[in-house]
C-alpha cells in the first residue's frame, strides 16, 4: 500500500474487506482470495483526487506541477480546479495585489464545488502571512516556503476540523535548501527551475522575505532535469528563478567583490545548449546588472537560446532607482539594451516598469517615459506601485495618489502597445519558425517565434508541439499576428 494512501480510502477499503469476511457467503459465491485482492487492487486503481490552483510567476508553476507529480506518485488522480476534488492546493503569490482577498475568493470557490474537501495553502503568501491564511474559513492547512515540498508528509488524516487551518511555516532565514521543480504537462512549453530566492534589497520588495535568500541549483541535477523534459517530449524551456543572472555566486562574481566559488549562469547556458533534443530556450528575466556582454554574446550565436529577454527597468530616472536599492543606473541599461540589438538586431527585449514608487515626481516619470520611448524595447510590463508591510519603501515619504499611479500605468501600457506595433509590423510578410500550442479561441491555434512575436493559425493547420514554419501577415493589434504555415521547402 503506498505510504500516503489516503486514510479515507484506507477506511473504506477495509470496511469492504470487513463485510466480505463477516458473511461467509454474500449472494451465491463464497469469499476467495482473488476478490480480496481485486478488491485491494480496484482501491487502488481508483484514488482520490486533487485540484491545484496558482497563482503568480512561472516559478510557481514549476513548483505546483512537481507538487502535482508527488500526488500522482501518492496514488492522487489530477483534476481540473473547476471540479470537485477531495484536496485543493493554492500555491499564491505575494506580488499579486489583493493577495488575501484572491486567496479568500479561491478557497471559497473550491469549497462551492466541493464542500467537504481539503484545502491547503502554500507559497509566497503563505509564508509571508501564514496565520491570516489559516483563519480564512474552510482553509485546512497552511504551508510555508520551506515546507511546500512535504505537503503528502501531512496528509495523513483528511478530516475537516473545525476552527483555524494548521499552520506549518518555518522561519524563512532557516530555508536554505534548493527544491528541485520544473513544471509539464499544463502547457506546451516547460517552465524550468534553476535558482531560489534574492538576497537583494529592492526597498518594495518583499520577495526575499516570502522565499528566502539566493541559492541555486546544481549544473548537474539541472542538466537531467533538461534531458527529462526532453525525454517527456517538450521542446521548449524557459529557464526561471527568483534572481537567475545571480546563479552561483553571479553578482559577487560580476561585482569584482570575490572570486568565483562556483559554476555561474553562462557556465550553466552553455552545458544545457548541449542536451539533445530540446530545440528553444528562453531566460525568463534577468536583472540588467547580471547579464552580462559574454551572456549576450553567447545567446547571439546559440540556435537554442531564443533572441529574447526580459529585463527588469523598474523606472528610468537614477534619483528613483537609486531610493529602490537598484544595483544600476539607467545608463547601463541602455547599454545592455544597445549591445543586445547591435549583435542581435531581431531580438525581442521586454521590459518591467513599476509607476506611482513613493516620491516619483510627475518629472521623475515623465523622465522615464522619455528614456523608454527612445529605447530599442519590443514590450514593457507595467507595474503600479502599492504598499507592501515590512518592506522600507512603506515608509517613504511623497506617496503618490492612487489616481496618479493609475494614470501613469496607462499612459506606459499605451506606449508598451506603440513599441510591440513597431516591433511586429518589421517582421510583417517574413518566414520564421514557430512552436505550435493550443489557443483559448475556438478553431485557432496560437505559438511563438524564436523572438516571441505570437502568431495565430487555422486549426488543422499544424499539430500542437510541432516546430513548424509560418508566414506572417498583417499586424492589425491584439497582440497577435496572423500567419499561414508552409512547407519546410517554401522556407
Ligand atoms: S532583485 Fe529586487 S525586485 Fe527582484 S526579487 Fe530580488 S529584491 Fe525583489
Amino acid at each position: 500500500m503506498p505510504k500516503h494512501l489516503p486514510s479515507k480510502t484506507t477506511e473504506t477499503l477495509l470496511k469492504k474487506i470487513n463485510i466480505m469476511y463477516s458473511d461467509p457467503f454474500p449472494g451465491n459465491s463464497p469469499p476467495c482470495i482473488n476478490n480480496f485482492f481485486s478488491l485491494i487492487f480496484a482501491n487502488l486503481m481508483t484514488p482520490q483526487t486533487v485540484a491545484f490552483n496558482t497563482l503568480g510567476c512561472k516559478l510557481n508553476f514549476s513548483e505546483t506541477s512537481t507538487i502535482g507529480r508527488q500526488f500522482t506518485r501518492a496514488g492522487y488522480t489530477t483534476v481540473p480546479f473547476d471540479e470537485a476534488a477531495d484536496v485543493y492546493v493554492i500555491n499564491t503569490c505575494s506580488v499579486t495585489d489583493f493577495a488575501d482577498k484572491k486567496c479568500r475568493q479561491i478557497v471559497r470557490r473550491a469549497l462551492k464545488t466541493a464542500p467537504d474537501a481539503f484545502v491547503i495553502v502554500t507559497g509566497c503568501y503563505a509564508q509571508l502571512k501564514p496565520d491570516e491564511i489559516a483563519e480564512i474559513p474552510g482553509v485546512d492547512l497552511v504551508m510555508g516556503a520551506g515546507e511546500k515540498f512535504k505537503i503528502l508528509d501531512y496528509l495523513d488524516d483528511l478530516k475537516k476540523l473545525p476552527g483555524k487551518g494548521v499552520v506549518h511555516a518555518g522561519q524563512i532565514n532557516t530555508v536554505n535548501t534548493f527544491e528541485n521543480a520544473f513544471s509539464f504537462g499544463d502547457r506546451t512549453r516547460s517552465f524550468l527551475k534553476v535558482q531560489d530566492g534574492c538576497s537583494y534589497k529592492c526597498t518594495f520588495c518583499t520577495i526575499p522575505q516570502a522565499r528566502g535568500a539566493s541559492r541555486s541549483n546544481t549544473i548537474e541535477s539541472i542538466l537531467q532535469n533538461a534531458q527529462e523534459i526532453a525525454r517527456l517530449g517538450a521542446k521548449e524551456i524557459i529557464l526561471t528563478g527568483v534572481n537567475i543572472g545571480d546563479f552561483g555566486n553571479g553578482t559577487e562574481v560580476i561585482d569584482g567583490i570575490r572570486p568565483k566559488k562556483e559554476a555561474l549562469f553562462i557556465d550553466l547556458i552553455k552545458e544545457l545548449d548541449q542536451v539533445e533534443g530540446i530545440e528553444r530556450y528562453r531566460i525568463s528575466s534577468i536583472e540588467p546588472n547580471l547579464l552580462t556582454k559574454e551572456i549576450i554574446e553567447f545567446v547571439a550565436q546559440s540556435k537554442r537560446f531564443m533572441p529574447h529577454f526580459h529585463i527588469p527597468l523598474q523606472s528610468g530616472n537614477n534619483r528613483i532607482l537609486k531610493e529602490m536599492k537598484r544595483r544600476y543606473k539607467r545608463e547601463l541599461f541602455a547599454e545592455r539594451v544597445a549591445t543586445i540589438k547591435k549583435v542581435m538586431p531581431h531580438a525581442c527585449i521586454g521590459v518591467d516598469v513599476i509607476v506611482g514608487f513613493p516620491g516619483e515626481t510627475e518629472a521623475d516619470f515623465k523622465d522615464t517615459y522619455r528614456f523608454i520611448q527612445d529605447l530599442d524595447v519590443s514590450y514593457l510590463h507595467v507595474f503600479t506601485y502599492s504598499e507592501r508591510p515590512n518592506t522600507p519603501a512603506i515608509d517613504m515619504d511623497g506617496r503618490v495618489p492612487m489616481e496618479e499611479r493609475r494614470a501613469r500605468n496607462q499612459m506606459l501600457r499605451i506606449l508598451s502597445e506603440k513599441k510591440r506595433a513597431a516591433f511586429y509590423s518589421t517582421f510583417e510578410g517574413q518566414k520564421l519558425e514557430v512552436l505550435v500550442e493550443n489557443s483559448k479561441k475556438e478553431g485557432k491555434l496560437t505559438g511563438f517565434t524564436k523572438n516571441y512575436i505570437k502568431v495565430e493559425l487555422a486549426q488543422g493547420s499544424a499539430s500542437v508541439n510541432d516546430l513548424v514554419p509560418v508566414q506572417l501577415g498583417r499586424f492589425t493589434g491584439n497582440n497577435t499576428m496572423p500567419a499561414v504555415t508552409l512547407s519546410p521547402s517554401n522556407v
